[in-house]
């Protein structure tokens, strides 16, 4: 008997970054069209978006965490 529970996807609203957002050529999806990284940094995490070296969200957790995941480090 383990303690592992599958998560699924439980994503509302989805982040983009805005530039790739303005420049996506139509019939795909923003979805296939992201470029980004998503990581850890020391009060919580980032998602960076490569295509345009460029911010799309910088989170502080103020100390929480961590989070149980599947990610790979
Ligand atoms: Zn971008």
């Amino acid at each position: 008997m383990t303690n592992e529970q599958t998560v699924y996807n439980n994503i509302t609203t989805f982040l983009h970054c805005k530039m790739c957002l303005q420049e996506k050529p139509p019939g795909i999806s923003p979805r296939d069209y992201s470029h980004l990284e998503v990581g850890f940094t020391v009060p919580g995490f980032q998602v960076w978006c490569r295509r345009h070296e460029a911010n799309v969200i910088d989170v502080d957790f103020e100390g929480a965490g961590p989070f149980p995941g599947d990610f790979g480090l």
